[in-house]
């Protein structure tokens, strides 16, 4: 069995650990979720879940627990992570706002509240590398990823990428808890290599 990780200092934190105990169930795996508010536990986890909410709670709170270079050392032992919209801005090298101490672990740069202006939430289907079938992905003040450096391009909605992976790190810019589909944690976590 597998122990998971979700950062639950703030934001979607029951959803994500649902999620993953769908997505291990359809790869056969069995997964034990904890809820991460302080040091000491992420060592022990196999793989972490960064979830949506606001980024500068999120950093803030990571910072001042210790939790921010436990999640740094996870992913220089090659363990995956997904980092969804708020968890994806606080992920990356980037995110041009002082509030958030950006982790650096994935080499993508974001820009907060920035994606799909014109509406504050939506849902559109993508086509995202390594899922056969379209997943129904649902935006919410989402980031935009700007500048993507040495990550792959998953998945882009209207000419812009909104899912990436650089080596163990998956990043979305949208909120892959919010649909009963679980294929994005699936693929961030039990991809068949
Ligand atoms: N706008 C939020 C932020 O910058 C992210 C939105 C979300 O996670 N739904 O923190």
């Amino acid at each position: 069995s597998l122990n998971a990780g979700v950062i639950a200092v703030q934001g979607d934190v029951s959803e994500h650990a649902d999620a993953i105990r769908r997505a291990g169930t359809a790869h056969g795996e069995s997964v034990a979720v904890t809820e991460i508010r302080q040091s000491g536990i992420v060592p022990d986890c196999d793989l972490l879940c960064m979830p949506g909410g606001e980024s500068t709670a999120i950093s803030r709170l990571l910072q001042s627990e210790g939790i921010a270079p436990e999640i740094q050392a996870h992913v220089e032992a090659g363990k995956p992570v997904l980092a969804t919209c708020a968890g994806l801005i606080v992920a990356a090298t980037d995110a041009d706002d002082e509030r958030v101490d950006n982790l650096g672990l994935l080499d993508v740069t974001v820009e907060r509240n920035a994606f799909g202006r014109q509406k504050d939430s939506f849902e559109a289907p993508l086509d995202v590398t390594g899922l056969d079938e379209p997943y129904p992905a649902v935006f919410i003040r989402a980031p935009l990823i700007s500048d993507v450096g040495s990550a792959t391009v998953l998945a882009e909605w209207d000419g812009r990428p909104v899912a990436v992976q650089d080596g163990p790190v998956v990043g979305t810019s949208f909120h892959p808890e919010l649909t009963p589909d679980s294929r994005i944690h699936g693929l961030a976590f039990f991809a068949d290599e």
